[in-house]
């Protein structure tokens, strides 16, 4: 069913937040009210909202009179300041002045009860009885398989948009949020320079990224960090680690006089390790550095794991441009009567929906072995 200006659509996003959102956000509405006269429902933190407003309802009509009359009473930002509303009717002013703001204005969560088919469909009776004909979730991995789902087990029309400073969906090159993460990284990078470069020390950081390396080969490649490790490329093994080790002294009597380490935190470790990447990597190096006869016996080694400060922050120009992209063709999707259910994606810099169940871009793994020996290039010494 195609959305019309009696059918609103319906927005959230859902998962891990990423900056980005809220620029994408903002894209969906104004695109909605401005280009094709469309409401457009904002739904607060994410599917825990829609099971929220679900039970709320419950199959009473009265409760859902209530709740229709709270959705037209309470709109923009009445709704949206009163926090235990679910569903918000959303105008022009409520999207005012977010444009860059990191984390999402209608709030993100995880809701396990999204998992059970049964709650699904109370979520999707209840879209169908608000006249909701077309819902946007913008997430990760997690947030679009739950899109999937709906879009199996209903007739709403479902448009995923991918929201992750991971990188870790193969189906396209960037993500919402990885372009700003990896300009924190790279400004992070800045700073543990500094005092590399003047304690003569190696420097091993731990980023982001779950299974995937990307967003640490990016950081790597834009900050010229001299190192990157990445889960794509195996294992980490004792004799692994001595051979990295060997490569930075090896570079330090060269005269290189720091080094910056990037460990993703996906990288596995052979036999397998509780802690932390960048711990283990630095008692390897430390050991390896202050063996019998090293020609750099002082030299140290100082984890750092940067954790959630990758996640935050203003969003770049590129994420709020990438946002504006895809909302755009999210919107094109839903209006087009033959358009199809899925993902809006870029691709060789261009964006498209993938339709669900045909995620894979098997050329992906290539093209990131081939960024992996451009840094290789680059950094060494
Ligand atoms: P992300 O979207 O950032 O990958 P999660 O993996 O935590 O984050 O997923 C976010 C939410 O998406 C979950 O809390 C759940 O509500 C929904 N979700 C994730 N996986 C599924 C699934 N297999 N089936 C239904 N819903 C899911």
């Amino acid at each position: 069913m195609t959305p019309s200006p009696e059918s609103p659509v319906a927005v959230l996003c859902s998962g891990g937040d990423a900056p980005g959102m809220n620029a994408f956000l903002r894209a969906v509405v104004r695109l909605g009210l401005n280009r094709h006269k469309i409401p457009v429902y904002g739904i607060r933190d994410g599917y825990r909202g829609l099971v929220r407003a679900a039970r709320q309802v419950n199959g009473d009509a009265e409760a859902l009179v209530q709740l229709k009359q709270e959705i037209s009473r309470n709109t923009g930002h009445r709704g949206l300041i009163d926090a235990q509303q679910s569903i918000i009717q959303m105008d022009h002013a409520s999207v005012s002045g977010i444009m860059g703001k990191g984390g999402t204005i209608l709030g993100s969560a995880r809701c396990l009860d999204f998992h059970k088919p049964e709650v699904r469909r109370e979520v999707i009776t209840l879209l169908e009885k608000l006249g909701v004909r077309a819902l946007i979730v913008s997430g990760g991995d997690g947030s679009l398989t739950g899109a999937k789902l709906l879009a199996a087990e209903s007739n709403l029309r479902i448009i995923g948009v991918p929201a992750t400073i991971d990188n870790d969906l193969q189906f396209t090159e960037m993500s919402l949020g990885v372009d700003t993460a990896v300009h924190t990284l790279v400004w992070a990078v800045d700073h543990f320079i500094d005092t590399a470069r003047s304690h003569r020390r190696v420097m091993v950081l731990e980023t982001m990224g779950r299974e995937s390396g990307d967003l640490a080969r990016m950081a790597a490649l834009a900050s010229g960090a001299e190192m990157v490790i990445t889960p794509e490329g195996g294992a980490l093994t004792e004799e692994r680690m001595t051979m990295l080790a060997e490569k930075i002294e090896g570079a330090m009597t060269r005269g290189r006089g720091h080094a910056i380490v990037l460990i993703a935190e996906g990288v596995k470790f052979e036999p397998e390790q509780k802690r932390n990447g960048a711990y283990i990597l630095r008692d390897a190096f430390q050991a390896y550095f202050g063996r019998e006869g090293a020609p750099f016996p002082d030299l140290e080694v100082r984890p750092s794991v940067l954790g959630h400060l990758q996640r935050g922050g203003h969003a770049t120009p590129g994420d709020c441009i990438l946002a504006a992209r895809f909302a755009e063709e999210a919107w094109k999707s839903l209006l087009d009567p033959n358009g199809m259910n899925g993902i809006t994606a870029l691709r060789y810099n261009k964006v498209e929906i993938v339709p669900f169940g045909c995620e894979d871009l098997p050329e992906r793994s290539v093209h990131s072995a081939a960024m992996d020996q451009l840094h290789d290039d680059l950094a060494n010494w």
